[in-house]
């Protein structure tokens, strides 16, 4: 049993501002994904343990700035 708080992170993503350059869903296709138009989506709420670094990358290498990572305290 585990004392204390967990923190997770989760995906926040602005299809408004997403162009669908693909390179998120290239460097971490495990927590993004791609419509059918190449906008950006995600299945997981929550991103699953062992994908953050690679949800970090592919946000951070987003052009438009169309994704956030926010904590989600459980
Ligand atoms: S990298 Fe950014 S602009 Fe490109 S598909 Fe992903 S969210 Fe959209």
């Amino acid at each position: 049993m585990s004392s204390g708080t967990t923190t997770q992170f989760r995906v926040v993503t602005d299809r408004s501002r997403c162009c669908g350059y693909g390179l998120c869903a290239v460097i971490c296709p495990e927590v993004y994904k791609l419509d059918a138009e190449g906008m950006v989506y995600t299945d997981a709420e929550v991103i699953p343990a062992g994908l953050e670094e690679g949800a970090r990358e592919g946000a951070a290498a987003c052009p438009a700035e169309a994704i956030m990572i926010e904590p989600v305290t459980v």
